[in-house]
C-alpha cells in the first residue's frame, strides 16, 4: 500500500504543477499508472477506509447502567436483548408447535438480521 504522505505528494504535484505524469511520477518515486489513478480519483482512498474500519470497532455509544439487568453496558444491552428473545421464543414454543428447522426461530432470524 502507498504511503499517505505519498499520495499526498502526487496529488499536489498534480493540482500545482503542469508536470507530466510521467515526470511527476518519477519525482514522487511511484509509477505512471498510480499517478494516472490518482489523477483520475480510480484509486481507493485508503485513508478513509482506515477511518471506517476504526469507526466501525468503536463501541456504540457510552457506557450506561442498564435497567433490565443492572450492569454497565453498551447500550443497549445486547445480554438483556438476547434473554427477552430467548423467553419470547419459549413463549411461542409453548404457544406454537417447534420450528421446522431446530434452533433457528423467527426471533433469533431476525436478531442476526439487525446485526
Ligand atoms: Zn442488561
Amino acid at each position: 500500500m502507498l504511503p499517505v504522505a505519498k499520495v499526498q505528494e502526487v496529488q499536489r504535484l498534480l493540482a500545482e504543477t503542469e508536470l507530466s505524469y510521467r515526470k511527476i511520477a518519477r519525482t514522487a518515486g511511484v509509477s505512471r499508472a498510480t499517478v494516472a489513478a490518482i489523477a483520475s480519483g480510480k484509486r481507493p482512498d485508503y485513508e478513509a477506509r482506515r477511518r471506517e474500519r476504526e469507526l466501525a470497532c468503536q463501541p456504540p455509544g457510552p457506557v450506561v447502567r442498564c435497567p433490565g439487568c443492572g450492569y454497565r453496558v453498551y447500550s443497549p444491552c445486547i445480554a438483556c436483548r438476547v434473554r427477552a428473545m430467548r423467553e419470547q421464543e419459549r413463549e411461542m414454543a409453548r404457544a406454537a408447535p417447534p420450528a421446522s428447522v431446530p434452533g433457528v426461530t423467527l426471533a433469533s432470524a431476525s436478531l442476526y438480521a439487525s446485526l
